[in-house]
């Protein structure tokens, strides 16, 4: 058991043997880190070595806000690193950076048979690929995994919204050019996260965007709000459109979010 955020509870069977890691979670930066045994055949890269027990709120605490830099994980940040990079793990901004697995450059593991393996792409490679959405107490515990990081954008942001359709027709409509706006404009790597469409005919919009500034996300908006203004009779805003960007760094600062809400 990591975070224990296991929607099927498979951290958590009756009579069973628990071996929670919260404790474990240790976290070390590197600047140019090579897995074991790939000397010569894979380059260097930025890094960050996440003990097994972390949450992604201490990864992107210490990659982040100290370190200035982006690793990809998941959007709750009270999720376990090692449950979700082994179920893959897509998180708000993987448009841009990918799966958290597709992050993982090595995995220290113990086996049913005792042993304490590395696995990377040069080191126990199968090993390697199982652990990368292979499903978190598949093949083994893992005690340590090391991601990637990357350079941090100069903005994240987040536009959320709510629009209440007066009729099933009104909502049909407006649902079609939302999905057409999303094709257009929100299909790139700029976006992520989630609409809902609630049964009361309301179209909740909660979604974050990397690289842009607030000029430049609430350009992106525009033409789709617009739409919704020409109908008065048809659409309430229900929640006044909110759209902005801030730095990135202080994306997950809790105390800088506090002193600027
Ligand atoms: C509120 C919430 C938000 C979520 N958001 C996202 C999201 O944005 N993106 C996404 O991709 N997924 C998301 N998930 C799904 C989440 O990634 C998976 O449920 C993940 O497996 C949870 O990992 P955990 O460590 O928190 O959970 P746990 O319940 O502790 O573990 C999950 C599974 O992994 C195993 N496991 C845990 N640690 C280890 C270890 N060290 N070695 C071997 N096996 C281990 C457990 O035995 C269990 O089978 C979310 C889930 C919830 C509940």
């Amino acid at each position: 058991k990591g975070g224990g955020h296991s929607y099927q509870g498979t951290s958590d069977a009756p009579d069973s043997l628990l071996v929670w890691t919260r404790r474990m979670n240790a976290i070390a930066l590197h600047d140019a880190f090579v897995g074991q045994g790939c000397a010569g055949q894979q380059a260097p890269h930025p890094a960050v070595s996440v003990a097994a027990g972390a949450m992604w709120a201490d990864a992107y605490h210490a990659v982040t806000t100290q370190a200035g830099r982006y690793v990809q994980g998941g959007g709750c940040t009270s999720v376990g690193v090692a449950g979700l990079v082994q179920s893959g793990g897509f998180g708000s901004f993987s448009k841009n950076y990918g799966t958290a697995a597709a992050g993982l450059l090595e995995a220290e593991i113990v086996t049913a048979d005792g042993a304490v393996r590395i696995a990377n792409a040069c080191t126990n490679p199968d090993l390697f690929w199982g652990i990368k959405g292979g499903g978190g107490g598949s093949l083994g515990v893992v005690t340590r995994l090391t991601l990637r990081t990357r350079e941090l954008p100069e903005h994240f942001g987040g536009t959320s919204a709510k629009i209440r359709a007066t009729s099933a027709t009104a909502f049909r409509a407006l649902i079609e050019r939302f999905v057409d706006f999303y094709a257009e404009h929100l299909l790139n790597p700029h976006w992520g996260e989630q609409i809902k469409l609630d049964p009361d005919h309301t179209l909740h919009i909660s979604m974050v965007s990397q690289g842009l500034d607030s000029t430049q996300a609430q350009a992106v908006w525009q033409p789709f709000f617009d739409w919704v203004a020409q109908s008065p009779h048809d659409y309430a805003l229900v929640e006044t459109p909110s759209i902005g960007s801030g730095p990135a760094r202080r994306w997950w600062d809790v105390a800088w979010r506090e002193q600027h809400a």
